[in-house]
């Protein structure tokens, strides 16, 4: 952050989740104020997290997920995951397989990752209750919110918690390898 004060620190966000969850109503929504197109379903907008101006790229996967080769690089390429499903089981289950793949590619244990209860204005269609989603997130030591695309219900909330969590990450991730540097010094330092 403080390290490279010409760039902005720029936080990557794959929205993943079965078709017709809302990946791209959620993204469009956050987006709507300003954004600029990139792509067909790639966004980036300037935001201000916690009184610091940062950049958020935002993928939304379509499909082209369906091909392991595609997905695995979209995977690799995020550092923060918004996993969307329908309080409807079918996306509910495939939740669950995409946080498999995400890890698997990551080839970590953990990474930034929401589980995302969407169209919560639908209530009466749901079928996957507050409870059994609260318990797979805390399964996973992840937080679990519902949101709405239509009533913007919880959209800013998912984008920035998950914002806080890339960087805290990308913190932690940089005191390790300062830590690890110092460590080599010192072993440098014992042996002259
Ligand atoms: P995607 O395949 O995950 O990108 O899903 P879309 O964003 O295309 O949404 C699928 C459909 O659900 C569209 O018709 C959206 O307008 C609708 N939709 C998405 N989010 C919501 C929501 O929160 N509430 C309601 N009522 N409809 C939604
Ligand atoms: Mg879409």
């Amino acid at each position: 952050m403080a390290a490279n004060r010409n760039a902005l620190a720029l936080h990557k966000v794959i929205m993943v989740g079965s078709g017709g969850v809302g990946k791209s109503a959620l993204t469009l929504q956050f987006m709507y104020d300003e954004f600029v197109e990139l792509k067909a379903d790639s966004y980036r907008k300037k935001v201000v997290l916690d009184g610091e101006e940062v950049q958020v790229d935002i993928l939304d996967t379509a499909g082209q997920e369906d091909y392991a080769a595609i997905r695995d690089n979209y995977f690799r390429s995020g550092e923060g995951f918004l996993c969307v499903f329908l309080t409807e089981s079918e996306s509910f289950a495939a939740t669950a397989d995409f946080r498999e793949q995400i890890l698997r590619v990551k080839e970590e244990d953990n990474v930034p990752f929401l589980l995302v209860g969407n169209k919560s204005d639908l209530e009466d269609r749901r079928q996957v209750g507050v409870e059994v989603a609260k318990a797979r997130a805390e399964q996973w030591a992840v937080s679990y919110v519902e949101t709405s695309a239509k009533t913007r219900a919880n959209v800013d909330k998912v984008f920035f918690d998950l914002m806080r969590d890339i960087r805290a990450r990308k913190m932690e991730d940089g005191k390790k390898k300062t830590k690890s540097w110092a460590e080599r010094i010192r072993e440098r330092c014992c042996i002259l």
